[in-house]
């Protein structure tokens, strides 16, 4: 490792690799809670593409394994990286290299984290519409998850707005795909394809992105159910009701008591509704207009209260952001209340309510406590699980997990496949898929250097 730090050094200046003792544990582990860190043998922080270039052959010409880092926020070990393995950290690429307010277009480094964007965006009336509930996340990170969020069921999902990358394949050699334009029919769309690989295929070192207009008015209502039914059932009628939500979330009650009460949020629900409630629906609406935005508010309230709503309750702008945010950090308060593993997986929003079924039926058998909330008008959960014991941990997500492909669905809705969920992968994923899928790694990535074990194990 000596002559490949030496290499380094010469490529991105020795000050910008760190070894030994001198790498923070940080770089070795992200936010998954079934994946333990591992610390690399060293971390370089490259200022710009040339450098990625020079670091990917130094690595390639050694053999040695690279994972690209953003945050580290990710949920899944995809960050994690190999042990003997080097680190490429992007927090030296963290420019904004452009807002094109007319071709409604931005320009990035891998580096910069979704809250900057947001700020840049801001000024000019525009907004890159992905919030995956952490703004310290990357770009670089986001692509190679294709993450969602909240915004998911009107604005679609990282890779509906990504137009163009520039990429430094396991080689060194750089390409760049797509451009500012907003289709294309030219060959295999290697954007999207390097769009949600985690690291594997290549490494993003800038993206041009698609901005949506920033809508100014925005109101929330929160619906209280008696039973997840009731709420699964709501879901599909809602999405197919020409309001068109930003927000379609739903909250079962464990999981509304402990975000609320983590953030100390008071939302005006009376108790005997509180006691009776099953879960919740959490709808945000956005319009260009104050009177078109109220007028759709009313039309939602007739609309949840057809569905079988026990009251409907609208959120003042204060109250409503603050719930916001106690949803996406949703996570934390699972994690603090003690979670044993988080689950993604995405089930076609007809069938929710026999998969939430589905999903309690196997806690009852394997004794676990499973609640949570998410992203219901994709079909998108996320599950905590609470089960001490890690074998029994094991097959209550093996059966959820199964239960979820069986339902029509997929392993990962959002968070991706990391470290976390190769094994699921592997046993549910049609095996010709997953061959195909390695031999496509196998083109871009010949000596399999880029974050091996994600993905395929
Ligand atoms: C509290 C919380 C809530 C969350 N809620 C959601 C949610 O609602 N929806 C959702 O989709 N996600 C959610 N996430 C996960 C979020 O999407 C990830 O945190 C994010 O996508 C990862 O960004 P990062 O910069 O931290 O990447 P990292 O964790 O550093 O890396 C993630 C992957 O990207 C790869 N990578 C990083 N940079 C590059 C690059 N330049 N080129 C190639 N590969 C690269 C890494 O190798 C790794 O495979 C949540 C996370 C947290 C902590």
């Amino acid at each position: 490792m000596t002559d490949v730090r030496t290499a380094l050094a010469e490529v991105v200046g020795a000050e910008h690799v760190l070894s030994g003792d001198a790498v923070p544990p940080d770089y070795g582990r992200d936010e998954s809670l079934g994946v333990a860190g591992v610390r690399p043998d060293a971390v370089v922080l490259p200022a710009h593409t040339e450098q990625v270039a020079g670091v990917l052959r130094v690595a390639s010409a050694h053999g040695v394994p690279v994972t690209a880092r953003g945050a580290g926020t990710g949920l899944s070990g995809a960050a994690v990286p190999c042990a003997g393995g080097l680190v490429v950290s992007f927090e030296r690429m963290n420019r904004v290299l452009e807002i094109d307010a007319d071709g409604q277009v931005a320009v990035v480094q891998p580096g910069v984290t979704l809250g900057e964007l947001d700020r840049a965006t801001a000024g000019k009336d525009l907004v890159y519409p992905i919030f995956p509930g952490e703004d310290g996340a990357t770009l670089g990170g986001t692509i190679a998850t294709n993450a969602g969020g909240m915004h998911a069921v009107k604005e679609g999902v990282t890779r509906h707005h990504v137009l163009g990358l520039e990429a430094v394949l396991a080689t060194g050699e750089v390409i760049r795909t797509g451009g500012r334009y907003v289709k294309t029919s030219t060959g295999y769309d290697l954007t999207q394809l390097i769009v949600g690989s985690e690291g594997t295929l290549a490494l993003v070192t800038e993206a041009t992105l698609r901005l949506r207009p920033r809508l100014a008015h925005r109101a929330g209502v929160l619906a209280p159910f008696a039973r997840v039914e009731a709420v699964t059932a709501a879901v599909p009628r809602l999405t197919g009701g020409g309001l068109d939500p930003l927000v379609l979330e739903y909250v079962d009650v464990l999981a509304m008591a402990a975000i609320t009460q983590n953030a100390g949020l008071d939302l005006g629900v009376p108790q005997e509704v509180r006691d009776t409630a099953g879960a919740y629906l959490l709808v945000v609406l956005e319009n260009r207009s104050a009177e078109r935005l109220e007028e759709d508010v009313r039309a939602l309230g007739g609309q949840l209260a057809d569905l079988g709503a026990a009251d409907v309750y609208v959120l003042a702008d204060g109250p409503l952001r603050k719930l916001v945010t106690a949803r996406e950090k949703a996570f934390w308060a699972a994690r603090s209340a003690g979670a044993d593993a988080i689950v993604d997986a995405v089930v076609p929003r007809a069938v929710l309510a026999g998969f939430f079924t589905a999903v309690q039926r196997i806690g009852a058998r394997r004794g676990a406590l499973i609640g949570g909330c998410g992203h219901a008008g994709d079909g998108n959960v996320h599950l905590s699980v609470f089960q001490p014991d890690a074998d029994a941990l094991a097959r209550v997500m093996d059966e959820i997990l199964a239960a979820a492909v069986e339902c029509g669905g997929a392993i990962s809705g959002e968070h991706g496949i990391g470290r976390e969920k190769s094994r699921h992968f592997r046993a549910l994923e049609d095996p010709v898929k997953v061959e195909l899928m390695r031999r496509i790694k196998t083109s871009f990535d010949p000596d399999g250097i880029l974050n091996p074990g994600v993905l395929f194990g």
